[in-house]
């Protein structure tokens, strides 16, 4: 599967270690004609047992935090930095982002977004630092930056970048729920704009 610049994006993700102990390559679900696409961390044991992202108790979070606000899947497309899971899910590595990211950036090409919902910091901070991923590290926390909307630039691509907290991280926590649900009214209005439409 040939992407930008006839890199084949397909076997970078087949040439990482992660790739060899996972059952199923993850690519996304959803409505890929969207105009919003939620991106998240990596699969987990779920996801790469079905290969679908966000089926696991992650998933069901975030399918009623999107049914709240009146979304579903309909109204959005998913993906994950990482196409593979990662053993004992631990956070992904420089290399494994480095890898796996072209076919991120080939997916965005395909779709073009006018918005892009980076979940937790590992996909927040890949969009902060303009897709670098040595730039990463410098950039700030997602308790920091959840519901500030900013403008990205991807492949001469003119994108809002809204940062949310990552559904699994909010399972069990009130108020970071209530802060969600603020920043998907941010969400929403960027979805009523006709600009979108
Ligand atoms: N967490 C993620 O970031 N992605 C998934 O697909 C599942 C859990």
């Amino acid at each position: 599967m040939e992407g930008l610049g006839g890199i084949d994006v397909e076997a970078l993700v087949k040439g990482t270690e992660i790739f060899r102990n996972c059952k199923n390559i993850v690519v996304g679900k959803g409505n890929i004609k969207a105009s919003i696409l939620f991106v998240g961390e990596a699969p987990g044991k779920n996801e790469d047992l079905q290969g679908l992202p966000f089926v696991g108790a992650a998933g069901k979070n975030l399918d009623k935090l999107l049914a709240k606000v009146g979304l579903s899947l309909d109204d959005i497309y998913i993906t994950n930095i990482l196409k593979c899971r990662p053993p004992e899910n631990r956070e992904p590595l420089p290399e494994e982002v480095a890898a796996h990211t072209p076919w991120l950036i080939k997916q965005i090409r395909e779709m073009k977004p006018k918005v892009i919902c980076s979940l937790g910091n590992h996909a927040t901070k890949f969009f902060l630092s303009g897709c670098n991923v040595e730039g990463m590290i410098k950039q700030p926390g997602i308790t920091s930056v959840h519901g500030k909307v900013r403008m990205i630039e991807i492949d001469g691509m003119k994108i809002k970048l809204i940062p949310l907290f990552h559904p699994a991280a909010i399972i069990y926590n009130r108020s970071l729920i209530d802060r969600w649900e603020e920043d998907m009214e941010i969400v929403k209005a960027e979805i009523a704009q006709k600009t979108l439409v």
